[in-house]
């Protein structure tokens, strides 16, 4: 088995994937986690290409949320869109940050997802509330890389 399968068992997967279906019942922004086996170089570099990829910078309002992780280094990075950022700011995530990687450093990282999604749902629906046209924009699985 791979580290990357190691890292979260299936029903933690579920889990994760429903914290993030609530979390968008209460808010237009999208949320994705994406892991990662390995990755070389800067962490947060390597997040924002995998934004990118995922099309994750093509919603309406530009308000999607990546919570990435390199399970070799046991790092993550949370990257919003333009539409957030440009509203709160850059200290907006350290509270979800903080909450993630208070979690992390016990090796419990499916209660740090989950409870890092919560947290990020909450903050973004104080901005980006859910609406009745509103739309899943991005799919809520986790993907892997
Ligand atoms: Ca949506
Ligand atoms: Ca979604």
């Amino acid at each position: 088995m791979s580290a990357l399968e190691d890292f979260l068992t299936a029903k933690e997967e579920q889990n994760i994937v429903e914290a993030i279906r609530k979390a968008e019942k209460n808010t237009s922004g999208e949320i994705r986690v994406h892991i990662e086996s390995t990755c070389e170089g800067n962490t947060l570099e390597h997040a924002m290409e995998v934004f990118h990829v995922l099309k994750m910078d093509n919603t309406r309002d530009q308000n999607g949320v990546l919570i990435y992780v390199a399970v070799n280094k046991r790092e993550f990075v949370i990257y919003g869109d333009k539409g957030i950022n440009d509203i709160v700011g850059e200290t907006f995530w350290n509270s979800t940050r903080d909450v993630i990687a208070s979690h992390f450093k016990k090796g419990h990282f499916a209660n740090g997802l989950i409870e890092g999604i919560e947290n990020a749902g909450e903050a973004l629906s104080k901005h980006f509330p859910w609406t009745h046209d509103d739309i899943d924009e991005l799919d809520n699985s986790i993907s892997k890389g």
